[in-house]
């Protein structure tokens, strides 16, 4: 969607149903952002082990038939169904053997078979394989009763991907799997969006970086850290800008900076009431951006929007929202902006909760869980202690969100809940 409808939801919200930057429901949050987002186009060739969690940027079609000749899937003997005995036992005589990598060259005559290995290309004739506990063998001769229907135990040539098939579309993030998969076409390289660069910087005068004395009233910076691990975890070109006091003029100057070199921008804190005018006012004189009050819980205000063209997400201060905040909307649209045109959203899975829970309708919670396999076979999830939204060690002890919607209320021991598994995502 092009600037101008961005402008049209910060100055004209009516045009927009359901508009209410003061009580923006999760989803529609994530949903405007969505349509604001124009992903990568820019190219680059890698080499196939540094593609892993880069975005294809273009279609992989297989250069060949996989397997690329009709093999044995078990270790036996090789021969044509037509030489089946059509009742009792069957008898063949062995006249060679198939190694994987070493073919039998001859073929097979009446009667005959070839003893085969898992792999092994099948010899000329030969269309089924017969394993080899079920035979009985002597001499060079084997016996079996009961023999397997025609094509048994071979794999045939093109069986898992044909000449020309499309193997990965663009658009696909690649992983473990798809590295051994383009490997198993014989593809050593392979074109990539370039990565997404993202700068960030903390705003606050109370934060102090690691390494110095702390003060009276001062806290560490612990923000550019979780972003850090967050954003190495997403395989983005990190630019971490450090600390900004809440000074209008450094603000400024750090905003165009991360514009001129980054695709996306993060800030965390100062978009909090009693901050929010201020930073207002500075985004409203720099670029195209919206503040929100998302119906949430923790990371309730969130900045969107453009500085020049870096996308701007202006997260809270508050460390716990910053990893809500950054899982529940940053992730997605990071994903979207490095080339993914539909990320698998994070998928909810159903618990029960152990613990009473204290909520209010109305908004979306995200509390911090432990989710665990309970002896009676059943997974249950365990809420961490303090939900306070500055309490971190709560998110270091989760290992999922317990997810509450906006019409849930309190929640007894017992209840089914739904949980968000952290693990491999942030
Ligand atoms: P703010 O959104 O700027 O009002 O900040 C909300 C709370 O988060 C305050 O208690 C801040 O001290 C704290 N906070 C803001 N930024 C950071 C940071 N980078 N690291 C740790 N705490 C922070
Ligand atoms: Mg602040």
């Amino acid at each position: 969607m092009s600037e101008k409808s961005l402008s049209d939801l910060i100055h004209n919200p009516s045009c927009l149903e359901d508009y209410d930057p003061n009580s923006m429901p999760v989803a529609q949050a994530r949903q405007y952002i969505r349509e604001f987002l124009n992903p990568a186009t820019t190219r680059e060739s890698v080499s196939i082990r540094s593609a892993l969690g880069r975005v294809l940027a273009e279609d992989i079609l297989s250069p060949c038939n996989v397997p690329n000749h009709d093999n044995s899937a078990m270790d036996g003997y090789a021969f044509n169904a037509d030489d089946l005995a059509s009742s009792g036992e069957t008898a063949l005589r062995v006249i060679g053997t198939a190694y994987a990598g070493k073919a039998y060259a001859g073929a097979l005559g009446k009667g005959q078979c070839v003893r085969i290995m898992t792999g092994a290309v099948m010899p000329q004739g030969a269309d089924t394989v017969v394993i080899q506990e079920r035979v009985s063998a002597e001499n060079d001769t084997i016996r079996f009763t009961d023999g397997p229907k025609r094509g048994a135990n071979t794999r045939y040539a093109g069986e898992d991907l044909a000449q020309g098939q499309r193997v990965l579309p663009a658009g696909h993030l690649i992983r473990a799997a798809d590295l051994g998969l383009i490997a198993s076409l014989g593809i050593g390289e392979l074109k990539v969006y370039r990565k997404l660069r993202v700068a960030f910087f903390s705003t606050g005068d109370e934060l102090v970086g690691i390494g110095q004395e702390l003060k009276a009233g001062q806290v560490y910076d612990s923000n550019r850290y979780t972003l850090y691990g967050m954003l190495t975890r997403l395989g983005v070109e990190i630019i971490d800008m450090g600390i900004v006091r809440d000074v209008p003029e450094l603000l400024e100057q750090a905003l165009l900076d991360a514009s001129a070199c980054a695709d996306v921008i993060l800030t965390s804190g100062g978009v909090s009431v009693g901050e929010a005018d201020f930073m207002k006012q500075l985004l409203e004189k720099l670029g195209q951006v919206v503040f929100w009050k998302v119906a949430m819980k923790p990371g309730r205000p969130l900045a969107y929007g453009k500085v020049g063209h870096a996308h701007y997400f202006g997260l809270p201060g508050n460390p716990v929202a910053v990893m809500v905040s950054f899982y529940q909307f940053v992730r997605e649209a990071l994903l979207v902006l490095m080339g993914q045109p539909a990320p698998t959203p994070s998928p909810l899975l159903s618990a029960i909760c152990t613990g009473e829970i204290k909520k209010l309708t109305g908004r979306t919670e995200f509390q911090r869980g432990i989710l665990y396999p309970d002896q009676d076979g059943s997974w249950k999830v365990r809420p961490t202690g303090n939900q306070g939204s500055g309490i971190l060690r709560s998110m270091s002890e989760a290992n999922c969100f317990i997810v509450l919607d906006e019409n849930t209320g309190n929640i007894v021991a017992g209840t089914p809940v739904q949980v968000q598994i952290l693990e491999g995502i942030i």
